[in-house]
C-alpha cells in the first residue's frame, strides 16, 4: 500500500498518512512506533507535551529505515513560547528524537491571552529553526484565521501547515479556507474524532456498503478532501486497519453525507484555540 505525499508551500513532501502518538504512554511509545513502522507508516506525529518523544526516538534508532524516508513532526510545548526557552525546548527535542534535522516543528496552540499575546516572537523562532537546518519545515496548530494573518503578515514566513481539529462532526471549515487560502496545508488532527467517527451509523451504513471498515471509512473521508492525517492507536490490528486506506475511494455522494455529519462549534472535542491557555 503507497501512501501518497503532499508538497507543502516550501517544496518539501510529506505523507498524507503518519501515525499520531499523542496519549500513548511513554513506556508503550516505542512499540507503537515499531508496530507502525512494521505496517508501513513512515511519518509520525509526537509533541514535547506528549512526554513521549524519548519512545519515537528509540524506535527511529532501533529501525533500520533510511532517515530521508522516515518524516518526523513534534511541536512545542506552551511552556516555552519565549524565544530562550523555544530555542532551548528545540534542542531538546531533536536530542530526544536523536535526530540532527527534524522534518516538521510547530507551534502547538497560539495561546493569544497569554505571554502578552506575542506569539509572533515565538514564530520568527522556529523559522530560524529553518534558517539554521534544524528543521526542513515549520508551522503552527491550532491556529485561528486571524493567528495566522497576523504572523504572516508580521513576519512575511507563511507556515507549512496549521494542524488544526477536524473530522465528521467538526470540519472547521473557516479555518480549512483561511488555510488553503494562503497555502498552508490543513493537518487534521482527532481524525477519528478520538473513536467517536466509528459508533456513527452513516459512517457504519457505508462501510457496510463497500465491505470496509468504520475507521477506514472515516480517514479515507479526510484523503478525499486532502488533509494530512495520523490516527492514534496501540493495537496492532488498528494500527494496520488504519493504514489500508487506499486501495478504495468514496462516491462524492458518500463524501457529501459524511461531511453533512458536521455539527459546528458543538462538534469540537478539542479546547477552542481563542481562549485555550493552558500551561502545563
Ligand atoms: P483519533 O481521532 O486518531 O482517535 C484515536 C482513538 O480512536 C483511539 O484511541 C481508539 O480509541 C480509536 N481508534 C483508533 N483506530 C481505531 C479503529 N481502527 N477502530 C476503532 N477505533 C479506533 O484521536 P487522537 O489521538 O486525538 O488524534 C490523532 C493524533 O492527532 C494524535 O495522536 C496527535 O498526534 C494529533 N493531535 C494533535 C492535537 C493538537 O493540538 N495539535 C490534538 C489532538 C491530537
Amino acid at each position: 500500500m503507497t501512501v501518497p505525499t503532499i508538497t507543502l508551500n516550501d517544496k518539501t513532501t510529506i505523507p498524507q498518512l503518519g501515525f499520531g502518538v499523542w496519549q500513548v504512554a511513554p513506556e508503550e511509545t516505542q512499540a507503537a512506533v515499531a508496530a507502525a513502522f512494521e505496517v508501513g507508516y513512515r511519518h509520525i506525529d509526537t509533541a514535547q507535551m506528549y512526554q513521549n518523544e524519548e519512545g519515537v526516538g528509540a524506535a527511529i534508532a532501533a529501525s533500520d529505515i533510511p532517515r530521508d524516508e522516515l518524516y518526523i513532526t513534534s511541536k512545542l510545548n506552551n511552556s516555552f513560547h519565549r524565544p530562550d526557552d523555544a530555542k532551548h525546548a528545540f534542542d531538546e527535542t531533536l536530542k530526544k528524537l536523536g535526530l540532527e534535522q527534524i522534518d516538521l516543528f510547530l507551534i502547538h496552540w497560539p495561546l493569544p491571552t497569554k505571554y502578552d499575546g506575542d506569539f509572533v516572537s515565538t514564530w520568527k523562532t522556529l523559522a530560524s529553526f529553518v534558517e539554521d537546518g534544524r528543521a526542513a519545515s515549520v508551522g503552527v496548530s491550532n491556529f485561528q484565521p486571524a493567528h495566522l494573518q497576523r504572523i504572516i503578515d508580521e513576519t512575511g514566513v507563511v507556515p507549512a501547515v496549521n494542524q488544526v481539529e477536524v473530522h465528521p462532526f467538526f470540519d472547521n471549515s473557516e479555518v480549512r479556507a483561511a488555510n488553503a487560502s494562503h497555502g498552508v496545508h490543513t493537518e487534521a488532527w482527532s481524525p477519528l474524532a478520538q473513536g467517536n467517527a466509528v459508533k456513527d451509523p452513516v459512517i457504519g451504513e457505508i462501510a457496510t456498503r463497500l465491505d470496509r471498515t468504520p475507521a477506514q471509512v472515516a480517514l479515507r473521508w479526510h484523503i478525499e478532501r486532502g488533509d494530512i492525517i495520523f490516527p492514534k492507536s496501540v493495537t496492532p490490528a488498528r494500527i494496520k486497519e488504519n493504514f489500508e486506506i487506499f486501495d478504495f475511494t468514496l462516491t462524492a455522494a458518500d463524501v457529501a453525507a459524511i461531511s453533512a455529519l458536521d455539527q459546528g462549534a458543538a462538534g469540537r472535542i478539542g479546547p477552542n484555540p481563542d481562549t485555550f491557555d493552558w500551561i502545563p
